[in-house]
């Protein structure tokens, strides 16, 4: 048997006990604060305990204070388990936080009460992003069982906060100056049900949402008002026209490889059919590709605000809701991305694609660090729904993956 076979040997034969670990994780809700819960703390501190209890390596603690938490704190636990000489250090960053319930009765099973159901395990987090935090784990376990040194220290990351932003958690850790630029980071948090397809580069997210006014009357004296909606919806179109005309850049990295600009919310305006609408509220969703700048995006949007307002008498005002501004991308030939792709290749027997999302998750911090970074992960498509659930097969693949990435020079 090579080592590799050993190693995949172990991994299968803690398929029970990687049921058994993201039961547990499961049964211990962690939502933030800020969502009504109690935070990570009871979490981390049963994953402390087990990592100890299975003895990987040493833990490192880095909390973050937090008034609105029990404790005062948002606990982050780093497991790093020593390994050879190879460059960088490897990194595989998870969340302890998951998001709440929501609607009770949309659930078939008790949220947080694990359910084992045909290859499948039920419960909030179970698969954002507990399945990968457990095969992480398993997969350092896996290595000990056979008996390997990874090959570059490894560092298992657990963070707080990933749900609201984030600056409780990875982004306390960054600031601390934890991580290093030849550091492998990997951010195993989103992905498909195939698993083929590693996360290099998120477009700019920018929110917006306009408040037209105009003034309201009875819809048989139009001519009394100005009607805010008729304005709102002209507005509308000509943004949706202007914004694809003048940023029709392509870039294949990405799906969809454009810019997109999406009108989506609208606020009630008026109860009442006969009653013309004296304002107007309405957003837009954009996901900009990296080379274009947000302030470019801006300024072609307010030259159509002033120009509506000259030509219509009404006034129009402008929210930023959300800026993110995308990070450059990580080269698709960064080590991180190579390493994974062989790994992937070894694993599943197929080619993986490098590309981009529409944004935004927590590999853009380290990418805004200037450290490169990628999202991958194999999982059905079920985060922050009612019934979420994680695939065992899935789980155990993953652990592969990752003990791969471990081993590997
Ligand atoms: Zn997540």
């Amino acid at each position: 048997m090579t080592d590799m076979e050993k190693l995949f040997a172990e991994v299968e034969a803690l398929r029970p006990f990687m049921v058994e670990t993201l039961s547990r994780l499961v049964e211990i809700p962690a939502v933030s604060p800020l969502d009504g819960g109690q935070g990570e703390a009871a979490k981390a501190a049963w994953l402390s305990d087990l990592i100890e209890e299975l003895d990987l390596g040493k833990i490192g603690r880095y909390d973050a204070p937090d008034d609105d938490a029990p404790g005062g704190f948002r606990p982050n636990l780093v497991l790093s388990v020593a390994g050879g000489r190879a460059v960088g250090r490897l990194a595989l960053v998870t969340h302890l936080d998951v998001v709440p319930e929501g609607n009770r009765a949309l659930w078939e099973t008790d949220p947080f009460k694990a359910v084992v159901r045909e290859g499948r395990i039920y419960g909030r987090g179970s698969c954002d992003n507990g399945q990968e935090l457990t095969a992480s784990l398993c997969a350092a376990l896996a290595l000990k069982k056979a008996g390997l040194t990874p090959s570059r220290e490894v560092l298992l990351c657990f963070v707080a906060d990933e749900e609201r932003g984030s600056t409780k958690g990875i982004r306390h850790l960054l600031k601390e100056g934890f991580f290093r630029s030849d550091d492998l980071v990997v951010v195993p948090d989103g992905g498909n049900e195939k698993g083929d397809f590693i996360e290099v580069a998120e477009k700019s997210v920018l929110w917006l949402q306009f408040r037209v006014k105009g003034r309201q009357v009875h819809a048989s004296r139009p001519d009394l008002g100005l009607n805010a909606c008729r304005v709102a919806n002209a507005f509308a179109v000509e943004l949706d026209g202007a914004l694809h005309r003048v940023f029709p850049d392509v870039d294949d990295l990405f799906i969809p490889s454009r810019s997109t600009f999406e009108p989506t919310k609208r606020l009630l305006n008026v109860a009442n059919v006969n009653t013309v609408p004296g304002e107007e509220v309405f957003c837009i969703d954009c996901r900009v590709l990296p080379a274009v700048s947000l302030d470019e995006v801006l300024k072609v949007i307010k030259v159509i605000m002033t120009e509506t307002e000259r030509k219509t008498g009404a006034t129009i005002g402008l929210e930023v809701l959300e800026r993110s501004d995308a990070a450059a991308p990580t080269p698709a030939e960064a080590p991180v991305v190579t390493a994974l792709s062989e790994a992937l290749r070894e694993v599943y027997r197929f080619e993986p694609l490098v590309g981009g999302i529409g944004g935004a998750t927590c590999a853009a911090c380290f990418r805004q660090a200037g450290i490169p970074a990628v999202v991958w992960a194999q999982e059905a498509e079920c985060a922050h729904m009612p019934n979420e659930y994680a695939v065992i097969d899935h789980l155990v693949s993953e652990a592969k993956v990752f003990a791969l990435l471990m081993a590997r020079p």
